[in-house]
């Protein structure tokens, strides 16, 4: 492709709407535009990319034996009824109307469809195991869209669908998809990990993320630096405690506490730290009464853990501060376990293990310190209410956890019944009896992807494209070829030469400083740049320079082409 022919517009100045490194490269590259919140288009070059990323993901999809489809974005609404969702998906769900004021939605996601494709297609068991999956636009009318095509609320997924006769069938088949997963991320040479994931309100099996490393990931992943243990912290289990209870030494004493409300103000008006804290929590239950949860004040609540919890309502929701009132008889701030009565009571384990600590007294603006389990209240019930830090041992037996941030990239799920139960969709198993059939899903971000590998990929003067998802492979750099007939002519011959290699070249010819060039070459982030110049060509050499290096190397003219494919670096398919 001939730069000077190419819809590309770059820019110098980083957009101030641009949060995150990647959203700004992307638009400084000239890659995506904002058309609305969270609505973008992709340009010809950011388009270049994504296809790359796309065209790994079927590549894999095939291979594991998965069927391409492709099902509508609007959905009717009764598909939708039938499986419950109308009713229980949330404003993220876009919901629409047709002129016969029929109700649609445009889908987040797609089991209701393959359901329906499933129970008309499929009618005996020796049509299974099947795995279907398309690479089709989704709309979730996400709260907060932000970090450009990371969190859109328009986006492109590959969703993959399997359908099987028994919960074998369906652990081989969640176990190609994974292995699949690997392969993709592999390729696309991303650093990424594959997380133990929460099965949400949905239940099933197995669940596992796969998370892309960086700093900027909205995940926050437990992982042992013993082992390859690593969950996601909505669900990493904390270990309760193995140190005995320090015995009380300390009386049990009520002092005033005045503006005290959080933690915080708690421990810096003591001036004791947050640990020595007990942080108490009024959440609303599943049947009107609230439930107390006690954590240590250095710990912060884990809502995933939280709502799984007899009583406690689902999804988790602090109570109303009228509630709280009603409960305790203060405001939230001053709320403490002593004396509270008829409302269940959880505490975290690492609050149990706590002496002589601080708790509110249920009277505003007042404390009791030396408080102790058993000689002051009864000890609640335990639970795992908190999330994991830094330092906690991992649950998998090896070593301790540290906290890494990561990019959810992907997850693969085994569903179970969900939908064939709520959509009847069964098959005839090997006695002729009809069996609701097993479902897994299997989705990856494939826009979200692009923006994650140049978090990952990149330095402060712009993008760094792994070869395999680089929507160019190589920026052939003419200088000053306006003046040189003799830089035009080797540049043009070199440009004639990779294209019939079949390397993709973004071929710099415009009229342009040379500065103006290399400032392009590093922003764009094409892997693989040469450079062709009068003072080279004088000695009879090219300059080849590898994005991710600082130092150039000079290459004879006639030995270019087989410079350049030595060093392309694309992870063998097979
Ligand atoms: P998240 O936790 O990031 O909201 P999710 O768990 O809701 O994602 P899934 O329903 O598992 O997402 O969707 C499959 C994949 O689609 C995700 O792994 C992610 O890569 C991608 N994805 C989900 N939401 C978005 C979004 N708003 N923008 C871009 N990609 C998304
Ligand atoms: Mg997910």
């Amino acid at each position: 492709m001939r730069l000077s022919q190419y819809p590309i517009n770059t820019v110098k100045e980083t957009p101030s709407e641009a949060e995150v490194i990647s959203h700004q490269l992307m638009l400084r590259a000239g890659m995506i535009r904002r058309v609305a919140a969270g609505i973008y288009s992709w340009l010809p070059l950011g388009l270049r990319a994504l296809r790359k990323v796309e065209g790994i993901v079927r590549e894999e999809m095939n291979r594991a034996g998965a069927f391409e489809l492709l099902m509508p974005a609007i959905q009717p609404a009764e598909l939708w009824q039938e499986s419950g969702r109308w009713a229980e998906y949330g404003p993220e769900l876009l919901r629409l109307k047709d002129r016969h004021q029929r109700d649609f939605v445009f889908g987040p996601t797609h089991e209701e469809v393959i359901t329906d494709i499933a129970r008309r297609e499929i009618k005996s068991y020796r049509q299974l195991p099947v795995n279907f999956y398309q690479i089709q636009l989704k709309f979730r009318d996400e709260v907060r869209p932000r970090f450009g095509v990371m969190r859109a609320r328009e986006f492109i997924m590959k969703d993959a669908y399997s359908f099987h006769v028994d919960e074998r069938s369906l652990a081989e088949g969640y176990a190609a998809m994974r292995a699949a997963y690997t392969r993709m991320f592999q390729r696309m040479g991303l650093n990424f990990r594959t997380v133990q994931a929460d099965t949400g309100a949905i239940g099933g099996s197995a669940s596992e993320e796969f998370q892309v490393l960086a700093a900027s990931g909205e995940d926050a992943i437990a992982i042992s630096d013993a082992d390859d243990f690593a969950a996601n912290v909505e669900l990493a289990p904390a270990l309760p405690p193995t140190a005995p209870r320090a015995p009380p030494a300390e009386p049990l004493a009520r002092i005033p506490t005045p503006g005290a409300h959080t933690i915080e103000q708690l421990s810096t008006l003591l001036g004791i730290p947050a640990s020595r804290c007990l942080k108490t929590l009024i959440v609303a239950g599943d049947d009107g009464t609230p439930v107390a949860l006690l954590l240590r004040g250095d710990h912060d609540l884990n809502a995933v853990k939280a709502q799984k919890l007899p009583g406690i309502a689902n999804p988790l929701r602090m109570a109303s501060a009228a509630a709280v009132q009603a409960a305790t008889g203060s405001r939230p701030g001053s709320v403490g376990p002593i004396g509270l009565t008829g409302v269940r009571v959880y505490a975290d384990h690492a609050a149990l293990a706590m002496a002589d600590f601080v708790c509110g007294a249920n009277v505003e603006d007042q404390h009791f310190t030396g408080t102790n389990w058993g000689r002051d209240l009864p000890a609640p019930a335990a639970a795992d209410l908190r999330n994991v830090v830094a330092g906690d041992p991992s649950p998998s037996g090896n070593g301790r956890l540290q906290i890494v941030r990561g990019i959810e990239v992907g997850h693969i799920f085994q569903l179970g019944c969900k939908y064939s139960a709520a959509m009847n969709a069964t098959v005839l198993d090997e006695a002729g009896n009809p069996t609701q059939m097993l479902m897994g899903c299997y989705g990856i971000g494939v826009t979200r992807i692009v923006a994650a590998a140049i978090e990952q990929n990149h330095d402060q003067r712009g993008i760094i494209w792994p070869d395999p998802i680089a929507p160019f492979t190589v920026y052939l750099v003419a200088l000053n070829l306006q003046k040189s007939p003799r830089v035009r002519a080797a540049a043009e011959a070199l440009y004639a030469e990779l294209g019939a290699a079949g390397v993709e070249v973004l071929y710099d010819d415009r009229d342009a400083r040379p500065g103006v060039k290399f400032a392009d070459a590093e922003l764009l982030g094409i892997p693989h740049r040469v450079i062709v110049g009068e003072r080279g060509l004088e000695a009879g050499t090219l300059e080849y320079r590898h994005r991710r290096s600082t130092d150039s190397v000079d290459v004879p003219q006639q030995a270019a082409l087989e410079f350049i494919r030595s060093r392309l670096q694309f992870a063998s398919p097979v």
